[in-house]
């Protein structure tokens, strides 16, 4: 029994826990590195609508790392917010699409683009957020008419108060907000009616049983007529066959994102499917 337990008190040197470890260290040194190598990439996915049309992209953090090829945000952005860096690489990530928006300002087939940031609670309840935006703001000259922030639910249960505050300052400039992952939080309806909001973007694992599961298609069809009554625009995330498009388009959602239309693509890519479109 004493030795059994003398394991468990030893077993910060089970060498799988050692491996997974220097795992995270080093990814962590190669992070700190990603920004002077330029190895921070924006992808963009599209959002239509109805019609099929492109009204906009997602924009998404992609790193692409020499030897891991390009790593998944679910890896690397709890690992940027748990050492600070998400504040840094967000504002990359927030001025690459305001400059993005600026070039595309003077070309008619991307004139009307829209482009959604996301912000993590983090960088959103830093102390100089607001000016930090102002800053990217004042200098890209973005259209702000253009630019949508992504936040979530988090930031509305932990501190109601403080988000509106946050949110009204930069709704007074020009800035829209779309609630994501909308559904799988706690916020309070009261808020909802509050805030400064443009959209509410129905998350897609709720997206995803539609329209077979009966208690997810109740869900998604509340949400729908939630926006409906509070005058909020609402699109569907992680939309991936024509079934789960139908039973939205029925539902009175009228615009959507998700692999059945695109995946998130580099620039390029993003900008070629728009000009095939306007042939
Ligand atoms: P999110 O904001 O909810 O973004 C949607 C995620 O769903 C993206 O994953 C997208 O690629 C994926 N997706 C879109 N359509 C489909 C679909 O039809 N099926 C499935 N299975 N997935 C779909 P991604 O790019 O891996 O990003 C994951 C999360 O990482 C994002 O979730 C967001 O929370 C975070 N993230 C990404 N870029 C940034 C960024 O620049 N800043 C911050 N703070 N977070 C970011
Ligand atoms: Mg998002
Ligand atoms: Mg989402
Ligand atoms: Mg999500």
């Amino acid at each position: 029994q004493a030795k059994a337990q003398g394991r468990d008190r030893f077993c910060f040197f089970d060498p799988e826990m050692q491996e997974a470890l220097l795992a995270s260290i080093r990814l962590e040194r190669d992070m700190r590195q990603a920004a002077t190598l330029d190895q921070w990439q924006l992808y963009y996915q599209p959002q239509v609508d109805e019609q099929g049309v492109i009204t906009g992209a997602e924009a998404l953090l992609r790193w692409a790392h020499p030897e891991r090829g390009v790593v998944s945000p679910a890896e690397f952005i709890p690992l940027l917010e748990s050492t600070q860096l998400i504040n840094d690489v967000g504002a990359w990530a927030l001025e690459r699409a305001c400059e993005q928006l600026v070039v595309w300002a003077s070309q008619p087939q991307f004139a009307a683009l829209t482009v959604s940031v996301n912000i993590s609670p983090m960088q959103f309840r830093e102390r100089h957020f607001v000016a930090r935006l102002e800053e990217i703001f004042t200098r890209t000259q973005v259209p702000l008419s253009r630019l949508k922030l992504e936040i979530t639910e988090t930031l509305l249960v932990d501190a109601p108060e403080q988000a509106r505050a946050t949110m009204s300052l930069l709704q007074a400039l020009g800035v829209r907000f779309s609630l994501d992952d909308f559904g799988t939080g706690y916020s309070s309806l009261a808020y909802l009616a509050q805030l400064p909001l443009d959209q509410l973007k129905i998350d897609q694992t709720f997206v995803k049983q539609l329209p077979d599961s009966r208690a997810n298609a109740a869900i998604v069809e509340s949400i729908i007529v939630l926006a409906q009554s509070l005058e909020l625009e609402v699109i569907a995330e992680g939309v991936e066959n024509v079934e789960q498009r139908a039973w939205l388009l029925a539902h009175g959602c009228r615009l959507y994102q998700g692999y059945y239309f695109a995946r998130p693509m580099a620039l390029e890519a993003f900008e070629a499917r728009i000009m095939r479109r306007a042939l």
